[in-house]
């Protein structure tokens, strides 16, 4: 039966074949039978435990072949199994008369369900994980087979929510696309898809019912577009957009290691967002010039005590190593109430977007702040192959936080004996507040970044996590664009550079917007790179100017996208 659905694009490109259900991981057993004596049970457990991790580290190493710093995800997943708090819980599940099997389920349950319940998507996306490594456990201490043999050919993979271990697992070759129910296009199984260039979408709500006994399928992983039983003009249009795809990236492509400049050969740095490892690699890949925001948080996120000074010195330490001679912006840690650290305790706050998170936070905990800067330091004074190493802090709203951190940083350098040679300090503009204060901020730093994310917001009143409200904040709404115009004539007056580096930075359109208004570093996810890198390319910096000039006096949000999108 001919059916067409939309779900959310995860991996770009198209793919077609024919379908192939994959199910779900056992991660609990129905009938786990009587349990034996504790001792015979916690055996078991910990021997089951010590498998899988073993077995992790195997495909962390196989991994490293096809995905790279991807297959980091599956040494995480090793510390799972390996995480002595996830042991002692099924532990004393056993002592309560629990066998091994149902303990060990149990315990990763109560896990899941922390991180399930989180308001921060990345660790959402985390609780896949969790049930990935929980069902490899389950599976070795049921004595049941893992990884089901895939019938010879190319399928589409559907399935509720594919694990990453699934996704790493089965042949490349074997799969052609694949197609989730539920699941983010941050889990994972979507990352993993997009680093091995499989086509994927997610989301895509009710497809396991409509495709139940289809014989095709077709996908586009740009749109989130599902076919079930496509009709032949719906394969005849999907193999010419394929087609303009495939010439479009080859275009791209051979221009990925260009500078970023305009049509009349105005520098404007293109650089990459980074929140772990991981992303080094796609950022390098589509010629970053350097990375113009490196989230910090994701290194104390999913700990329980605070990374060491040499663990953090060591992380910043490799992210500097991917980029010699290049400029690699480090925001400073920004959580929260909404992101919290399980290391820091907090009182639950009512709103926490407008609560203790970023700046305010590193203000608030003395030795955390310095313990981030002296890590920081030092990477930068053994940073190999030289290059400017940025320092930024986030969610600055006053004047007197900026002079506190500056003056923070200058103190935690003077203690260290590094000169702050070659390192530049940077403040996010994301509250309306510093925006409207950048005049006197830009006098105490050498650059500013726009976190478009939060200042729109902050700005309209807008949490960022409602999608219901989300369309009400718009960066194409003529007084952003004004206020993004006087944050950088401002930061002018004082030689202060001013960058974006909030989602806005990577719609093609608005980039060549904001390079009109000034902006001259654009910070996003690398896979954007080559889009906004093509646009700059082909107007100059007048034309640029006159459009954005145009915007910024516009009567309305949608007349100043209409302008926008005249750049093509
Ligand atoms: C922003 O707010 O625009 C930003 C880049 O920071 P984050 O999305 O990490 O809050
Ligand atoms: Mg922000």
């Amino acid at each position: 039966m001919t059916a067409s659905l939309v779900g959310i694009g995860a991996a770009p490109g198209i793919a077609v074949g024919p379908p192939l259900l994959v199910e779900p991981p056992v991660t609990e057993v129905a009938d786990p039978g009587p349990a034996g004596p504790p001792a015979f049970e916690k055996e078991r457990l910990h021997a089951a435990l010590t498998q899988a991790a073993e077995e992790l580290h195997a495909i962390a190493e196989r991994a490293r072949g096809f995905a790279g710093d991807e297959a980091e995800i599956f040494e995480a997943h090793a510390a799972f199994a390996e995480d002595p708090e996830l042991e002692e819980r099924a532990v004393a599940l056993i002592d309560a008369g629990r066998s091994a099997v149902a303990a060990v389920g149990s315990a990763f349950a109560a896990f899941r369900e922390l991180l399930a319940a989180s308001s921060s998507e990345y660790l959402a996306a985390r609780a896949a994980d969790l049930d990935d490594v929980s069902a490899r456990v389950v599976a070795i201490l049921a004595g049941v087979a893992r990884a089901p043999e895939l019938p010879p050919g190319r399928w589409v993979l559907l399935a509720r929510e594919l694990t990453p271990s699934q996704t790493a697992e089965i042949p490349r070759e074997q799969i052609a696309g694949i197609v989730t129910e539920t699941g983010s296009p941050t889990s994972h199984a979507a990352i993993l898809a997009r680093t091995l260039g499989i086509p994927a979408v997610v989301g895509a709500s009710g497809v396991l019912r409509v495709a139940d006994a289809a014989r095709h399928i077709a996908l586009d992983g740009r749109t989130g577009e599902v076919h079930v039983d496509p009709e032949e003009e719906v394969l005849e249009a999907f193999a010419v957009r394929d087609a303009q795809e495939a010439a479009r990236r080859a275009h791209l492509d051979a221009a990925r290691f260009e500078p970023g400049t305009t049509a009349d050969g105005v520098a404007v740095e293109l650089v990459a967002n980074v929140a772990g490892l991981d992303d080094i690699t796609s950022a390098r890949a589509a010629g970053a010039e350097g990375a113009g925001l490196v989230r910090t948080e994701l290194l104390f996120q999913d700990r329980r005590v605070e990374p060491t000074v040499e663990e953090q010195a060591t992380y910043y330490g490799a992210v500097l190593a991917a980029f010699p001679g290049q400029r690699v912006v480090f925001r400073t840690l920004d959580v929260g109430a909404d992101k919290p650290l399980p290391f820091v305790a907090r009182e639950p706050e009512p709103n926490p977007a407008l609560g203790v998170r970023g700046v305010r936070l590193s203000l608030r905990r003395p030795k955390l702040f310095e313990h981030q800067l002296r890590a920081l330091l030092r990477s930068h004074r053994d940073r190999p192959g030289g290059g400017v190493t940025g320092i930024m802090f986030p969610l600055v709203s006053r004047v007197d936080e900026v002079v506190a951190a500056r003056s923070e940083l200058r103190r935690v350098a003077d203690d260290e004996g590094i000169a702050l040679e070659g390192i530049e300090v940077g403040v996010m503009i994301e509250v309306p507040s510093a925006a409207l204060a950048a005049e006197r901020i830009a006098a105490h730093v050498d650059f500013l970044s726009i976190g478009t994310n939060d200042l729109l917001q902050y700005v309209f009143a807008v949490d960022r996590l409602v999608a219901e409200v989300a369309e009400l904040a718009d960066v194409c709404e003529p007084l952003v664009l004004d206020l993004i115009g006087s944050v950088v004539e401002a930061a002018d007056r004082h030689g202060a550079w001013v960058g974006v580096c909030g989602e806005t930075a990577s719609d093609p359109g608005v980039a060549g917007a904001l390079v009109g208004l000034g902006v001259r570093e654009l910070s996003m996810v690398p896979g954007a790179l080559g889009e906004v890198k093509d646009l700059l390319r082909r107007h100059d910096l007048a034309t640029l100017r006159s459009v954005a000039d145009q915007a910024r006096r516009a009567a309305s949000a949608g007349d100043a996208r209409a302008l926008i999108s005249r750049l093509g």
